[in-house]
């Protein structure tokens, strides 16, 4: 089995969702006792939070580009960015490190067309949803994203990070979102993206009007996938 190295921390909320899925996948395919190999970094957010507010993405990428290489430096045989919105730097990141970087949009993209779906609602960080590197990404990809209007976006974003990344889940917030998700589908959309990896925390992708879409479930299975790739025997407990 290959060693997952998670850069974790943005936020901690969802790095434990992903150490939890990571292993859960593992021991679903190997069986008995197995669990993921992983080393984590997990950083401190509020200087993450700090370089995203002032716009420092300089910072942001030598911090976490010193992190990927320390990952590889410590036996990690890829990295993920266990965040969206950090992606914005992600090509810095894969620059930095010899091993693969498994990109949260690729593996998220994959999924949805192998559904056959094409018009996904992106539900984000303002920075995700406007700085055009995740959409973007996903049209060269073949898809056609929308995103909410301005004040929908602000909703979407300030749920995220007053709330879902500190540590709450708020009944009336996953109302607004459920009215943003029907706005969407009567504009066409036929499915939604959770596009931050707390989301999955507010809503189950599962229940919703459209097909749901959680980006934390798909790129900690990606990670698995990799991990077990020329490996697939059960092991006995
Ligand atoms: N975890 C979130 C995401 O997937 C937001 C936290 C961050 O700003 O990195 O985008």
């Amino acid at each position: 089995m290959k060693t997952i190295g998670l850069i974790g921390g943005m936020s901690f909320e969802s790095s434990a969702i992903y150490y939890r899925l990571v292993n859960e996948a593992v021991r679903e395919s190997l069986g008995g006792l197995s669990s993921a190999q992983v080393i984590m970094h997990s950083v401190n957010f509020a200087e993450i939070v700090g370089y995203q507010t002032t716009g420092r993405w300089d910072l942001a990428e030598k911090a976490l580009a010193d992190c990927a290489a320390g990952l590889e430096r410590a036996g990690a045989d890829c990295i993920l960015i266990c965040t969206n919105t950090m992606h914005l730097i992600a090509d810095h990141v894969a620059a930095s490190i010899s091993v693969p970087l498994i990109h949260i949009v690729d593996e998220t993209s994959a999924a949805i067309k192998a559904s056959g779906y094409r018009r996904p609602l992106l539900l984000a960080t303002r920075y995700t949803m406007e700085h055009g590197f995740y959409t973007n990404h996903m049209r060269a990809l073949g898809l056609d994203p929308m995103v909410p209007d301005a004040e929908d976006r602000q909703t979407v974003h300030d749920v995220i990070f007053k709330e879902l990344c500190a540590g709450r889940v708020e009944a009336a917030s996953r109302d607004a979102y459920l009215a943003i998700i029907e706005k969407a589908k009567a504009k066409g959309a036929d499915c939604v993206i959770l596009g931050c990896t707390e989301i999955c925390l507010l809503l189950d992708p599962d229940q919703l009007c459209l097909p749901g879409f959680d980006s934390t479930r798909i790129h900690a299975q990606a990670a698995v996938t990799f991990a077990l790739s020329g490996r697939r025997e059960k092991m006995v407990a």
